[in-house]
């Protein structure tokens, strides 16, 4: 049996071929089609997905954490594009705009994320609670380009429903941190602020991509269940 694994690239390149495109777009109001495809090297993704039996724990995890959410029925789009053991979030305590199908996985890591890593940071380094997270979305079936080798292909986690882009934090004082003009802010606390965010979805998700990994990423916190871990 053959197994499908990476050319054996210097470090750094096979982290930029493997990351760079965890996700791709500028922002909701970017048009989709003129934004490059940014792919990654995933592996034959139908073999890949959760079992039923993991999926079926994840739920009730979901359930015991007081999650609000209804379970979707596995889809094939085509193209490499195949969801399954996913959720649409319905409400986790704190409204999220955006999201759309997650894998269960996700969905109960982003729940944890939000609930025990942003909520608590907004209150202690900002003094205010957390009252909505804005995202670019999750579920997004992104082009696939054959990379050469037979048995493997690239595409985002957006395309499994494994990642999600954030793109700013709002304050029940009224302010709404976004990372493109807080990554940068004169104000320590906001920095401060988001530091720890992005610590705590470093110590969550499989894959985190900042400001600090790229332009493309200027925007908004690619967060993702896919191949790890990494952190920029
Ligand atoms: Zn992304």
């Amino acid at each position: 049996m053959r197994f499908a694994r990476p050319p054996a690239f210097p470090v750094a390149a096979l982290l930029a071929t493997t990351l760079l495109g965890g996700c791709l777009f500028g922002g909701r109001d970017a048009p989709r089609q003129s934004t490059p495809i940014h792919e990654r090297r995933s592996g034959p993704v139908t073999l890949n997905g959760p079992t039923p039996r993991d999926t079926q724990q994840c739920f009730t995890d979901l359930s015991r954490a007081q999650v609000r959410y209804s379970p979707l029925p596995d889809r094939d789009f085509g193209s490499g594009c195949i969801v399954t053991g996913a959720v649409q979030l319905l409400d986790i305590g704190v409204p999220v705009t955006g999201l759309k199908s997650m894998r269960c996985p996700l969905a109960r890591t982003f729940t944890g994320w939000v609930r025990y890593g942003v909520a608590p940071a907004a209150r202690e380094i900002l003094g205010s609670d957390l009252v909505r997270v804005e995202s670019f979305g999750t579920y997004s079936c992104r082009g696939i380009i054959g990379n050469g080798a037979a048995s493997a292909r690239k595409m985002s986690e957006h395309g499994l429903g494994n990642a999600v882009d954030i793109s700013a934090f709002v304050l029940r004082d009224g302010r709404r941190i976004t990372i493109l003009g807080g990554w940068r802010s004169p104000d320590p606390e906001v920095r401060e602020f988001l530091s720890v965010v992005h610590q705590s979805a470093c110590k969550r998700f499989r894959t985190v991509l900042s400001p600090n990994y790229n332009a493309a990423h200027q925007n908004h916190l690619h967060l993702d269940m896919g191949r790890g871990p990494f952190c920029a």
